[in-house]
Formats: C-alpha cells, sequence, structure tokens
C-alpha cells in the first residue's frame, strides 16, 4: 500500500522499562515500513527519565523541594536538600555510566566516596559482612567492579525517584505511573480528575517532550500502545498536548491494556483524546485506519476499532482475516536511541538482572499460545488464544536483519510460552547458520525438553528460561489444567541447569481451594527444587482472578463464588472471589517471598519450612527427598 499522504508516529509512554524499548513501537513501525507507510517512533518513557535526571532537570527538582513545608519532607526528600549539589555534580556521569558509555568511572562509584546516599543505601546493611567489611562482597567478589557500581547508581537513582514521588509527584516510580488510575477502574472519573488537575513537573516535562517529537516527526497519526495500566495516565496526558497544541493530528490508543480492559468500552470521554481505540493484534486494525484516513475506505469498514459517533462510543468490526504472523514483517529499532538505555542493577539475583540490565532485542516466536488451557490466564482472548507460528527460516532472517540493524546479539523471546518444536527447530537452523546469538524466554515445562533438546538449546545460545509452576501441587497444578507435574517440572528444570541454563520458576498462591497445607507442601517442593539445583531464581505472585481467566468465567468449577462488578463503562479485568477455604493468604504470602529470596541467595535450605512463617503452621506431607527421587528417575 502506497500512503504518501499519512505519516504515522508510534509512541512508547512512560513508564516502562529503562534498559531497553517495550517492544510493541518496533513492530508497529516494521510492519508499517514493510507495508510502504512512513512511519517513525520515540519512546518519551527513556526521554522523560533522562530529562528529569539531568543537571537542569534536579534544579526543577529542587524548586520543588524547597517549596515543600519543612514537616512534609521525607527522608528521601531531607537528604537530597542536604546534598543537592553532589547530586547535581554527579548525575550526568552516572547516566552516562549506566549507558556504558564510561565503564571505568565503577572504580569512583565503588569507592563509596563519589554518589550521595540516600535512604536507598540503608539496603546494604542488611547484606552480611563476610569479614572483608564489604558489604558486597558476597555479591561481586574482587573482580564484578561494573557490576558492583551499577547496583550502588541503581540505588542513588531510587533515591532520586524517591524524591520526585515525596516532593512533585506522587504518583511517579520508574517501572509504572499512576497506575490506579487505570487498573481495572469501572469509571474513567478519577482519570479524567487526574488528567484535569494542574499539572505537575513530571507532567510539563512529558508535555514539553511531546511537542519536541511532534515537531521532530511532523506526523498525521499518533499511534499510543499502553501494554500496561501503569502506562495509561501518560498515554492520555501525550493525546492531551497533541489535542490542544496539534488538533488536526489524529491519535489512536491501542496495546495489552485496551485488549484486556478496555473491551466494554463506552466512555465517550476518552474520544476527546483520542480518535480511535483499537482492539488486539494492531496490524489489521491499522490498515483499515489508515485506508480510512486516506478516503479509501468508510467509516463502517474498520477492524475491531471504537468510534465516538454523535457522542456515543460505537464498536466497529468488520470482519477481515488478521495478519499472518508469517507476515508482519521484521521489527525494527530504527529512530530510537538504543545507546541510551540505562542497564540498572536492582535486586542482586541473575535473573532479575536478565529483565532490568542490558539491551535485548525483543522477538516473539509464536503469536499467542500453543497450549491455551491455565484457568488462571486469559485464555479468551486473542493475545493468548491466537496460536499461530512461523517458520524457522523465517524467523532467523528476522534475527539475522536485527542484529544487522542493532549491532547487537542479545535476544528476548517475549512469547507467551514459545512452543518447544518451534524453538527446535530454531535452535537447529540457528546453528546451521553459525550464529552466535545469545537468547531467553518464555515456556512451559513440558516433557518434550529432554535433556538432549535443553543441550541442543544452549548450544544455540539459550542462556536463560522461564516458566510456571505455579503452585507446586499435584493437585492443584491438575484443578489449573497447567498440564504438568512437580516431579515432571523437577526433571525438566534440572535438565535445562545441567546444561547451564539458568531456570527462574514463576510460582503463585492464593489459587482456588489452595489450602494452608497446599501452602506449606508447595514450599517445601521449592526447597527441594533449589536445593536440587533445578532452579536458580523464583517469584511468587498472587493469584488474581481476570474476567476473562476460565476460573472467572466459570468460578463454580472452582469452587469460589465471584464479587458482583460495578457496570463499567472504562477499565474491567481483576475481579474479587469468595473462596469458602477462607485462607489468609496474605499473611502466607509474606512469608513465601521471605524464604524465596533467601532461597535465591543460598541461605536456609536446610531449614524446616515451617520456620518462614510467623504463626503456627502445619508440617508439610512432602517427603525430604521426594525431589531427588524423582531426578532418579530421569529418562
Ligand atoms: S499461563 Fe502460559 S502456558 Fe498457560 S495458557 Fe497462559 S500463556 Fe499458555
Amino acid at each position: 500500500m502506497s500512503a504518501p499522504s499519512v505519516r504515522v508516529l508510534s509512541v512508547i509512554p512512560p513508564m516502562t522499562q529503562l534498559n531497553t524499548p517495550y517492544p510493541s513501537t518496533a513492530y508497529l513501525t516494521g510492519f508499517l515500513r514493510s507495508r510502504g507507510v512512513a512511519a517513525e517512533q520515540e519512546d518519551l518513557a527513556l526521554a522523560l527519565v533522562l530529562r528529569l535526571l539531568s543537571p537542569l532537570g534536579l534544579d526543577e527538582i529542587s524548586k520543588a523541594v524547597e517549596a515543600l513545608p519543612a514537616r512534609q519532607r521525607s527522608a528521601a526528600v531531607q537528604s537530597f536538600l542536604a546534598q543537592r549539589e553532589r547530586y547535581r555534580a554527579t548525575i550526568a556521569p552516572t547516566i552516562a555510566f549506566l549507558q556504558g558509555q564510561d565503564p571505568t568511572l565503577a572504580h569512583r562509584i565503588n569507592g563509596r566516596h563519589f554518589l550521595p546516599e540516600g535512604p536507598r543505601f540503608a539496603a546494604l546493611d542488611v547484606y552480611v559482612d563476610d569479614g572483608s567489611g564489604d558489604p558486597l562482597g558476597w555479591a561481586f567478589g574482587a573482580l564484578g567492579q561494573v557490576d558492583r557500581a551499577k547496583h550502588l547508581a541503581t540505588l542513588y537513582l531510587n533515591d532520586l525517584a524517591d524524591v520526585l514521588r515525596d516532593a512533585v509527584d506522587p504518583r511517579f516510580e520508574f517501572v509504572r505511573y499512576a497506575e490506579s488510575l487505570a487498573a481495572s477502574q469501572p469509571t474513567f472519573e478519577p482519570l479524567a480528575q487526574a488528567l484535569a488537575a494542574p499539572a505537575t513537573l513530571v507532567d510539563e516535562t512529558l508535555a514539553a517532550l511531546t511537542l519536541q517529537a511532534i515537531e521532530r516527526h511532523a506526523p498525521t497519526v499518533v499511534l499510543l500502545s499502553v501494554p500496561f495500566p501503569g502506562s495509561v495516565y501518560a498515554a492520555f496526558r501525550i493525546a492531551q498536548t497533541i489535542k490542544l497544541h496539534h488538533p488536526q493530528i489524529v491519535t489512536v490508543l491501542g496495546g495489552g491494556f485496551v485488549n484486556t480492559e478496555l473491551r466494554e468500552l463506552a466512555e465517550p470521554r476518552v474520544f476527546d483524546y483520542f480518535d480511535y481505540v483499537t482492539l488486539d493484534g494492531g496490524e489489521r486494525p491499522l490498515l483499515a485506519l489508515l485506508e480510512h484516513l486516506q478516503g479509501q475506505r468508510s467509516r463502517q469498514r474498520l477492524v475491531r476499532t471504537y468510534v465516538r459517533d454523535d457522542g456515543t462510543v460505537r464498536y466497529v468490526n468488520w470482519q477481515e482475516p488478521d495478519i499472518a504472523f508469517a507476515e508482519v514483517g521484521t521489527p525494527t529499532w530504527d529512530g530510537l536511541p538504543l545507546d541510551k538505555y540505562l542497564s540498572l542493577l536492582d535486586m542482586l539475583n541473575p535473573m532479575h538482572r536478565l529483565w532490568s540490565d542490558g539491551r535485548w532485542n525483543k522477538l516473539t516466536v509464536a503469536h499467542g499460545c500453543y497450549w491455551k488451557k491455565c484457568s488462571f490466564c486469559d485464555v479468551s482472548l486473542d493475545y493468548i488464544s491466537r496460536y499461530e507460528g512461523a517458520s524457522a527460516a523465517v524467523l532467523v532472517d528476522r534475527i539475522e536483519a536485527i542484529v544487522k540493524e542493532t549491532g547487537q546479539t542479545g535476544f528476548h523471546f517475549v512469547d507467551e510460552a514459545a512452543p518447544p518444536k518451534a524453538l527446535k527447530a530454531l535452535a537447529q537452523e540457528l546453528m546451521a547458520r553459525n550464529s552466535s546469538i545469545s537468547w531467553w524466554g518464555n515456556i512451559r515445562f513440558e516433557k518434550s525438553f529432554t535433556p538432549e533438546v535443553c543441550q541442543l538449546l544452549a548450544d544455540s545460545g539459550c542462556i536463560a528460561v522461564t516458566g510456571g509452576l505455579e503452585v507446586a501441587s499435584d493437585r492443584v497444578l491438575q484443578l489449573m489444567k497447567k498440564g504438568v507435574s512437580v516431579d515432571q517440572v523437577a526433571r525438566v528444570t534440572k535438565a535445562f541447569s545441567d546444561a547451564g541454563i539458568l531456570v527462574h520458576a514463576y510460582l503463585m498462591y492464593g489459587f482456588p481451594t489452595q489450602t494452608v497445607q497446599d501452602t506449606v507442601d508447595a514450599l517445601e517442593y521449592v526447597r527441594q527444587l533449589f536445593e536440587n539445583g533445578c532452579i536458580q531464581s523464583g517469584f511468587f505472585h498472587r493469584f488474581v482472578c481476570t474476567v476473562h481467566s476460565p476460573v472467572g468465567q466459570h468460578p463454580e468449577d472452582y469452587g469460589v463464588t465471584l464479587q458482583p462488578l460495578p457496570p463499567a463503562r472504562f477499565a474491567r479485568n481483576d475481579v474479587g472471589f469468595h473462596d469458602p477455604t477462607g485462607v489468609d493468604h496474605d499473611a502466607l504470602g509474606g512469608a513465601l517471598k521471605k524464604a524465596i529470596y533467601n532461597y535465591m541467595h543460598g541461605i536456609g535450605l536446610e531449614e524446616d519450612v515451617r520456620s518462614w512463617f510467623p504463626f503456627k503452621v502445619p508440617k508439610t506431607t512432602v517427603q525430604r527427598q521426594r525431589i531427588a527421587r524423582a531426578l532418579q528417575l530421569r529418562g
């Protein structure tokens, strides 16, 4: 399609991750260019943080801090005030260091006399001194100078984020911004009020950056892709600025938040900011919309698009097939400042490090999930249920094109669950082409990952996998239709670990019918998985019931009743439920998180799991050698 009169700008709104671009604009820009559309992209999340955390940005923050009455100054704010000259002098070199532009600064940062230190540095006091007088000696040893300095510099930035939150905008965080205004909010009112409120320094900075981006690219259409609730408010602020200064520009809202939470959108005020809101895979709706804007298609033939007609929201969905995954083109990062992303080192855990440190090219092996059965998952939605793959040759062509464009060989496959067959074929193709990439991604721990397959994946560059073990209990796993057993997970994770691949397990608590005994037993399994070298990392998430999941759609099958939801004109996703077991999962959750944090550092693996709970819980019913025995039956 040739579309000379349309110029599209895709924007990543704040906040998303800072170490690497969120992939949505790269996909859309690559796709649009493959169809001959003039398309550019901007990461305003990164730009906002870099502007606020600059010498001039700190001057602005100082003014806000001075305006605060003394009694309202938090510990972070007071510490900033006392050391603000040091902050101003160190911010630019520290940002350059975290961007990888000045690694030798590590020596000065590690001396602990260079960076001003605020309350976040108190975290270092919890580490046990190994006798060297160095609280980080256990983590970085004598040689990990750069990593140690990255960790200290991350604490320094976290202190500044706390100052921003306490003195400038209470909704500010590095990974999300004003999340509660959008997440599962049945009414638009809180967001509308926030958007009508006087602009904070963060809002003003974002508005200035928006106008600069518009000036640079002179787009006719701006796409705002919002992956999470924590980027919705900023997306609306960006659209508000555009409508105020450039009302002729067409604004479009889409992305993961819209696909999950705005499926019943009926709020006309959303269209004061956005002309169109599109649902699910963005390619087809976007092509239809661009044709419409060029006068080649009527409004009635838009695809999966909300519009406002005479003050009423209308959903238009002309039935047309989606663009096949094999034909969506290769994502492009062209236009994004790849040398400006920040390698942060927040938690001292190797898997968290992959998430926050380093620039990974993001790609999917397939669209959707090939399993699509887990009862807590949004299996009724397109992003899970429409499973489509591409051949290994197409994928490796994409990988080669991306390496050529970015010069970087690290890949994060951001699949919901990458299919084993496709991964195997991909590994063979990578090896046949002598590729030397590193990659990691999310999988299901299923038995087709034999030791031989795991070794093949490692040989092709796989360095880590993440996967759901959820509640480590065969009864609950069966109820949640996870399709794996604890013994199977033990064998598969051990095979990955033996091949030198780092394994992170997603764990869950609070699933319907889960008893205290189930929770204690699940923790015992997890303890044994660490003890036997099956997993090196894990995280416990609290189960959340969503309206799109089998539990939300058929609660009676899971022994729970849903709390009635208020009528929603705006967002709808999470739903409260009543579980007759009456377990206080919040109280248990604290103990689980503490235990796993320690297990990741090799601490407390000998202890009876009951010792992590601050109250009496039953003894585990799992035999102490259960996982070791399951591993002996391997093969
Ligand atoms: S939880 Fe993961 S494996 Fe299960 S259906 Fe969802 S995406 Fe697929």
